[in-house]
């Protein structure tokens, strides 16, 4: 039976633990918390998970939350206007249908209990946060080490990739508030929809249901320009200052959101996160000093800016990927190639994910601006765009160059004329 280590019990690691297991080999995964220092923690990420990433789950039959979730229905993008004396009123709304539902479950809830059921198939945990040092010793005695530990400091054994990594500072500065008592929108008090509010210049507010420990919550999410406005949340330690300072810039910039925000509170003493971080890629095999070898999954190896919701996503289809890489490769050697082949497939995927997401950070050019207001328009638009959260690689056929956005464009007008 091949050992393989796991580090990290995030979405990649545990989705490939699990999934591996099932599959007879013995793995063992090294986590820095238990369950339930993850379940009592604080909040991680908005983690709204779309089709193609929720189908991985369901075939490794680990969608336990998939009835008690929000289904989230459409993608609405909102675009603020130039100030007036009012305010920002709205120059761009829309919503676009999702083909199939989305959905976000707390990773805090997640995650423990995937840790716990792997625990109780008969997997091995650790709880230890390794180091560099560590794995040196744990390569001689497993067949594969897998590196699945997120933005850590592991990632310091994985060179930048800097051909495929434009930015070299953070491009948004991050602010997370899980709150109960958020109204619907008006417009759609029927449907859950992931609603992105783009305020040019100053930041986006994604507004968005999930499922977590007190049920039913909605995630207010601003990602601000850093420097700007919204930038607006560092030093801040106490909970309910954050959310008030979430709710004064949506007073001022998002005003059709705050109407419904008026009485919301937060879902739990661990409910807000502020951050920020580089989107990188990284060289995907790791050197130890001793001249093991290590391979990076997921974030490790490929962290994208949260602005398009994509990382879990790309998190199970990483896992996903090098699941079947590793059960197809038998018990031949998981040598420095076989990982280099498996992180190419991965990035065969993962490349749409980084070019839309980097797009995305920088100010629109104008024919985006002219897309993104005709998909108010023309419904297909707004539908396509939608499900381009589901498959980013959509995106190349008409989002990226002017002469391909036009000649979309013209032939839905034509179409619907
Ligand atoms: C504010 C925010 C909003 C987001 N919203 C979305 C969204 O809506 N949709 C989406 O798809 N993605 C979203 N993401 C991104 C998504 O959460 C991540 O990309 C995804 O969780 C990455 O999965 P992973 O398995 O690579 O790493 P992680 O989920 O980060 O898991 C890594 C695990 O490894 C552990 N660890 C770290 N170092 C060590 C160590 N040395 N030893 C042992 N364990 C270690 C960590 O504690 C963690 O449990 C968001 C991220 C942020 C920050």
């Amino acid at each position: 039976m091949r050992k393989i280590l796991i580090v990290g019990a995030g979405q990649s690691g545990l989705q490939l633990a699990l999934g591996l297991q099932s599959q007879g080999y013995e793995i063992t995964l090294m986590s820095n918390r238990t369950a339930d220092e993850i379940r009592a923690g604080r909040v991680m990420s908005t983690q709204v998970m779309f089709h193609t990433a929720l189908q991985h789950e369901r075939d490794l039959r680990l969608n336990f939350w998939e009835e008690q979730a929000p289904r989230i229905e459409g993608l609405g993008v909102s675009i603020a206007g130039p100030p007036t004396a009012a305010g920002h009123a709205r120059a761009v709304d829309w919503l676009g249908r999702l083909d199939g539902p989305a959905q976000s479950v707390d990773q805090r809830l997640k995650m423990a209990g995937w840790l716990e059921l792997f625990e109780r198939r008969g997997g091995q945990v650790v709880i230890h946060g390794a180091s560099v040092s560590d794995l040196d010793v744990f390569a001689n005695t497993y067949d594969l080490v897998l590196v699945a530990a997120g933005k850590g400091e592991l990632v310091s054994l994985f060179g930048r990739d800097a051909a495929r990594s434009p930015y070299d500072a953070p491009q948004r500065a991050l602010a997370v508030a899980y709150v109960h008592g958020l109204g619907p929108r008006p417009e759609h008090p029927e449907l859950d929809a992931v609603r992105c509010n783009l305020v040019p210049g100053v930041g986006e507010l994604f507004v968005m249901p999930t499922l977590t420990s007190s049920g039913r919550a909605d995630i207010l999410f601003w990602e601000g320009v850093p420097g700007g406005p919204v930038d607006a949340f560092q030093g801040i330690t106490d909970p309910s200052e954050h959310l008030a300072r979430t709710l004064e810039l949506m007073e001022r910039f998002t005003p059709w959101e705050y109407a419904r925000a008026t009485k919301v509170e937060l879902a739990d003493a661990g409910a807000t996160l502020a951050g920020r971080y580089t989107p990188t890629v990284r060289h995907p095999v790791g050197e130890l000093p001793g001249g093991g070898r290590v391979l990076g999954v997921a974030d490790v190896v490929v962290t994208n800016d949260p602005i398009t919701g994509q990382g879990a996503n790309s998190a199970a289809k990483c896992a996903a990927g090098y699941l079947e890489s590793i059960v197809e490769h038998g018990d031949r050697p998981f040598d420095a190639d076989w990982m280099r082949r498996t992180f190419d497939r991965y990035w065969a995927t993962a490349r749409h994910v980084t070019k839309w997401t980097n797009a995305m950070l920088a100010p629109p050019p104008e024919h985006i601006v002219r897309l993104l207001g005709a998909a108010g328009e023309l419904p297909e638009a707004a539908r396509r765009i939608a499900n381009g959260f589901d498959d980013p690689a959509d995106f190349e056929h008409f989002f990226y160059e002017p002469e391909r956005t036009a000649a979309y464009l013209d032939e839905l007008s034509a179409s619907s004329a």
